[in-house]
């Protein structure tokens, strides 16, 4: 089965904890803080792998966690760094946030993108040490690595995407002028997974070409096969729409013709606007003074129309020489912009989430991983950003917890990589 749609769950690794520890040795008495720092939990990667060609992998498999980093140790002794994870999929997957819809990836080229960041890891206590407090018996966690819900979805990248009724000769085609070999047979949607073929123009010139299951009647409503496929023409730099002149089916080519660009048209505005070409395929099936005709309806609508008989390649080296050259004029393949992450509110949002911990005069906000979005859009040297900052702890309720906790005036308050003195 062909799967071009999954959605899985992501969890980066978190950052290890610092670690509290005190120098020891022999006749020394009261050593220094010496517990080391938390290494860094692992990313999660996503890259384009040329070999695959269906997300199906992932309808089995649909938890994705990479490891935590190790805790940081005596002796100043840093915690290992997570390796990353790094998940394959097929050349032009989307990687879609399925909670917004929002479009975080398209994993279309050969660069590695990060997915889920991992959490850095904690400070040990040797970084605490200060004149008014030389025992820091305390230390950082790590930061918890990102964790979402992700949508993948593929959609192919080729140049030329075939469109036509089923049994019109599409798979046909793609045989003679590449070097793909899907199933060719007389009956309806033989071809139920896109297949993609390699046209080679010789002189290291080529371009790929997708067999598209065969569209049917109500495709751009989501009725039927259709829809869940014209996803994969939407890339296309360019159509070749298939007819079978003969209407050996007992169907007219015209009326297929103009029902399949409307399907086209209620899928996507722009999908309707896509150059086209007319195959009119199965010419050995029709007298020459129909072919005349039909290729004179098309000719009069502004199209170029090609006969051939897909069957014996007749005709199929004028259609590819007139790709190539459309070709050479147009855009390259599209490829998605990854849309911004929209801005919360959290002095409004209702889950905020956290934990005080007190230790040695030091206030630590934890288990918040939301303050960590907050952080990384407040501005240090910005007043407003910093009231913003304010806003968020005052209305989650984290002053209040400080002050039930014992904050004092004065007193360290430690969110994550920041800390600032406590004032009332
Ligand atoms: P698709 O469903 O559009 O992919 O169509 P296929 O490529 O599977 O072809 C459907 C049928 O049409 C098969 O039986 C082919 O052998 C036949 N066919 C393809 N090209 C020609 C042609 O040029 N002439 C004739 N007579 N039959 C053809
Ligand atoms: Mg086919």
């Amino acid at each position: 089965m062909f799967v071009d749609i999954a959605k899985i769950h992501l969890k980066a690794g978190n950052g290890g904890n610092g670690a509290v520890s005190f120098h020891r040795e022999k006749y020394v008495a009261a050593g220094g803080p010496d517990g080391g720092d938390g290494g860094k939990g692992g990313n999660i990667i996503f890259k384009a792998d040329d070999n695959l060609s269906t997300l199906a992998d992932f309808r089995y498999k649909r938890k994705y966690c990479a490891e935590n980093g190790a805790n940081g140790g005596a002796s100043r002794c840093s915690g290992k760094k997570a390796p990353d994870l790094v998940i394959s999929v097929p050349k032009g997957t989307l990687v879609k946030d399925t909670e917004t819809g929002r479009i975080i990836a398209d994993i279309s080229d050969d660069e590695q993108i990060v997915i889920a960041k991992g959490g850095n890891g904690g400070w040990g206590n040797m970084h605490f040490a200060t004149a008014t407090r030389q025992v820091p018996r305390f230390a950082k966690n790590g930061n918890p690595g990102e964790e979402l819900d992700v949508t993948l979805e593929l959609k192919l990248l080729a140049d030329v995407g075939l469109i036509g009724f089923p049994n019109v000769g599409k798979s046909t085609l793609i045989s003679v002028v590449s070097e793909a070999k899907p199933k060719i047979a007389n009956y309806h949607f033989t071809t139920l997974t896109p297949v993609l073929g390699v046209v080679r123009m010789g002189e290291g010139s080529s371009f790929v070409m997708a067999d598209i299951p065969g569209l049917i009647e109500g495709a751009g409503e989501g009725v039927g096969l259709g829809h869940e496929f014209l996803r994969h023409v939407e890339r296309c730099r360019m159509l070749l729409h298939v007819i079978d002149v003969s209407g050996s089916e007992g169907r007219d080519p015209i009326e297929d013709f103009i029902k399949i660009n409307k399907e086209l048209a209620v899928f996507s505005e722009e999908l309707k606007d896509r150059p086209q070409i007319v195959v009119g395929n199965k010419c050995d099936l029709i007298e020459d003074e129909k072919l005349e005709e039909i290729k004179k309806y098309f000719e009069d609508k502004g199209y170029e129309f090609f006969p051939v008989m897909a069957a014996i390649a007749e005709g199929t080296d004028k259609l590819i020489g007139s790709v190539a050259a459309h070709l050479a004029k147009l855009p390259a393949i599209k490829k998605y912009t990854a849309e911004p992450k929209p801005v919360v509110d959290y002095t409004v949002k209702t889950k905020r989430p956290f934990n005080i911990r007190a230790c040695d005069g030091v206030f630590f906000v934890e288990d918040a991983p939301w303050l960590l979005d907050v952080m990384n859009n407040v501005d240090p040297d910005d007043y407003e950003s910093l009231q913003y900052f304010e806003r968020v702890l005052r209305s989650s309720g984290i002053i209040d917890a400080l002050v039930n906790a014992g904050v004092k005036e004065g007193d360290t308050v430690s969110v994550y990589d920041v800390e600032f003195d406590y004032v009332p």
